[in-house]
């Protein structure tokens, strides 16, 4: 088969994976202070149920897996299953999203496994910040595993930052900077009412709109025109070695171009990051599914993946799963 398309016309060929909601940082727009509840290992999928959905899922179209978390450099042997994503047949791309607190040790390992790319999530180069924000990390560990990255050659290394006013928003400009001379890509991701009840309100939340108009203190940008950006929109100051990306969850409905369909660490498939509709893959899996049949429930999935969602709406917000337990 050469493609999935939903009942809106779109081409679905993106699959993020979460391998495990676990992690090694309490990042206060993920996670709750008192952190979230584990999912019990027994019900977290083993690295070949994984690598038989990405399979199938390949089989029917999909071509581009992301891997993410909870922390994924932070399920053993993560090689492994990078390597083995890597050479299923129609795979063309394979990419990672991490907080970079492991990347110093892991980046050569899983750069020489096969993985193309990596996103790499930081919202503050201060310390004492980062600390808070992250509820305990350092910075300077995260610094070095980007160094890292590159030197195993994981680029053009994707920065994604999250303003939230009044914790980092006075970082957006030198965020935007480094795009002036490297060849990085610096994504502003608008802050979502997800997981992050404990510090959610209108106030904290900054629109794409007004981002930009940060960033576009250090000159005019113009935009690039990346083809399968994504929900991203790029844009590049005149003669920038790198890019910046605004994603826009919130004001800007990135629906339309949605490729994607979200499977969690416990094995359900998600059609829609803010839609609590979820379809059990593991049970089915677990109780000896076919591959006929599992390539019904994906197609079900892509059957009922909403044409777009209404969080902007935001007087009837939701707290759905922790963005840890989703990936992002
Ligand atoms: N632990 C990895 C990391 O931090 O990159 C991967 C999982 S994390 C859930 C994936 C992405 O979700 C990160 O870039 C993080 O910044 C983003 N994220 C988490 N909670 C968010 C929220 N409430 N609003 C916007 N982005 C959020
Ligand atoms: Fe962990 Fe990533 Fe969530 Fe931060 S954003 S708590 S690093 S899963």
């Amino acid at each position: 088969m050469t493609g999935l398309r939903d009942n809106f016309q779109r081409t679905i060929d993106y699959m993020r994976i979460s391998i495990t909601d676990r992690c090694n940082l309490r990042c206060i727009y993920c996670m709750p202070a008192d952190g979230v509840k584990p999912i019990e290992y027994k019900e977290i999928l083993s690295y070949e149920e994984i690598i038989r959905i990405v399979r199938i899922a390949a089989g029917m179209g999909v071509r581009k897996i992301r891997i993410t978390g909870g922390e994924p450099l932070a399920r053993k042997n993560v090689t492994y299953l990078i390597a083995s994503i890597k050479n299923i047949g129609g795979i063309e791309d394979l990419s990672l999203t991490t907080n970079g607190v492991l990347l110093e040790k892991y980046a050569k390992e899983i750069a020489d496994a096969g993985l193309n790319r990596i996103n790499i999530s930081l919202d503050s180069f201060r310390p004492e910040r980062y600390r808070e924000i992250t509820r305990g990390g350092d910075v300077e560990v995260v610094l070095r595993g980007i160094v890292a990255a590159e030197r195993a050659g994981l680029i053009p290394i994707k920065i994604n930052m999250v303003p939230i006013r009044g914790f980092n928003d006075d970082e957006i400009e030198e965020f935007a900077r480094i795009t002036l001379t490297t060849p990085s890509h610096v994504r502003f991701i608008e802050f979502m009412p997800i997981g992050a009840k404990d510090i959610w309100s209108n106030e904290k939340y900054i629109p794409t709109d007004e981002i930009k108009s940060i960033v576009e203190r250090i000159g005019p940008l113009t935009p690039v025109r990346a083809r399968k950006s994504g929900p991203a929109r790029y844009f590049r100051f005149g003669g920038a070695a790198g890019v910046v990306g605004f994603v826009s969850a919130i004001t800007h409905h990135f629906c339309g171009d949605c490729n994607r369909l979200r499977l969690t660490a416990d094995g359900k498939l998600r059609p829609c990051l803010f839609s609590e509709t979820e379809i059990d893959l593991k049970s089915p899996f677990r109780s000896g599914a076919s591959d006929e049949e599992i390539e019904r429930l994906l197609k079900l999935s892509i059957d009922v993946k909403p044409e777009g969602h209404n969080i902007s709406n935001r007087t009837d917000l939701k707290f759905l799963r922790p963005m840890s337990r989703i990936g992002g």
